[in-house]
Order: structure tokens, then sequence, then C-alpha cells
């Protein structure tokens, strides 16, 4: 396992549409691994590709309460219900959070590292990192949905934040501070863990 590489704003990158991955190659294994790496190195939920140099349509998402990460491959949100806003943070834009719009509900179609597809139904935490990371895929940032301009602020540690924050100085990807056990991922294949 190795750690990659983070791409912060204003890379390039962090704006180019992925490719799909029409055959999943074995050492894609190993790149996941480095990527889910990689997030937990930064105390993120949530990465995707681009934000690690590849141009791959592949993310990792691993919620704090999980024991082991989703890979995502070629994800689409392919439903949306309902609109909320909610916190956002990004670790290829560190030291800022927003709050941006996001659905309540989503549905998401993804394969797995066997070329299995997988489907998702989420809501809170989990359906707010599918769209957050979907959206890496396809060049677009959080700081892209801010309900407005005011609603972005530098995170500081003195005594006046623009705005209570709820708990730990976080950079990572999305929390909303409210993260639930609800959602539901059907059907959540069995993952081994190997080396
Ligand atoms: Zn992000």
């Amino acid at each position: 396992m190795a750690r990659l590489t983070m791409r912060h704003v204003p890379d390039p990158i962090l704006r180019q549409q992925t490719r799909r991955i029409t055959q999943i190659p074995a050492s894609l294994k190993q790149y996941t691994d480095d990527m889910v790496e990689t997030m937990h190195a930064e105390h993120g939920v949530g990465l995707a590709a681009n934000q690690v140099g590849g141009l791959q349509k592949v993310a990792v998402i691993q919620l704090p309460e999980w024991n082991e990460p989703l890979v995502l491959i070629n994800p689409e949100i392919i439903r949306r219900e309902g609109e909320r806003e909610v916190e956002e943070g990004c670790l290829s834009i560190p030291g800022y959070r927003g709050t941006v719009k996001r659905s309540e509900r989503v549905r998401a179609r993804a394969l797995d590292l066997n070329g299995k597809v997988v489907r998702i139904k989420a809501d809170g935490l989990l359906a707010q990192a599918l769209e957050h990371e979907t959206d890496h895929l396809n060049g677009v940032l959080y700081i892209d949905h801010l309900v407005s301009r005011e609603s972005f602020w530098k995170i500081t540690y003195e005594a006046d934040p623009p705005e209570p924050t709820d708990d730990e100085p976080t950079d990572g990807e999305p929390n909303d501070g409210e993260a639930t056990a609800e959602e539901t991922q059907e059907p959540r294949a069995s993952r081994e863990e190997s080396e």
C-alpha cells in the first residue's frame, strides 16, 4: 500500500471529466487500496480518482462507522429525491467548508472490483458522499453547489468562526454532522479482505 499525492484546487485535473472503465484491470485493486489508505490518512470519508491524479472513473467511500470501504467503479446517480442544505468540505479544498444543496435521497449504481453491479439506496451522509464523489468524477466540486456566496468559509481555530461548527476540526469529505446509519445498501456483496 502506498499513499497517493493529493491534488488541491486549482489543479485542473479536478475539473476534468474522468473516463469510464470498460475493463477492470487487475491492477485496480492495488490502486483502490492506495486510494483507501490515502483517504484514511487525510481523515476523509470519500475520495475520487482525480483527487489523487487518476483519470479513471473510480471512487472510494468509507463512512466512520463502516469496517470496510466501498469501491465504486463508474458510479452514477440514477435518481435523486428531495432537497436539503448541508455543510460540506473537501480534501481537495483544505481549510474551507461550505453549505451546499444536496438531495435527501439518492439511488446510485456502480460496479465493484469484480465487475458486479452494485445498487445503492442512500440518505444522510452516504447520499451526500455519493453525490460528492460522483460529482468529482465529472469535474464538479461542492463549491459549485453553494447555497450562496456567503455560505463558504475558511475554517478558523480562533474564537471567531463565522458560524459555529459542531465538532472536530476535520477537513474531511462530506460531513453534515448527522451521520446516520440509516442508509440501506442492496445488495451489499460480502467482500474479502486481502493483501
Ligand atoms: Zn471532495
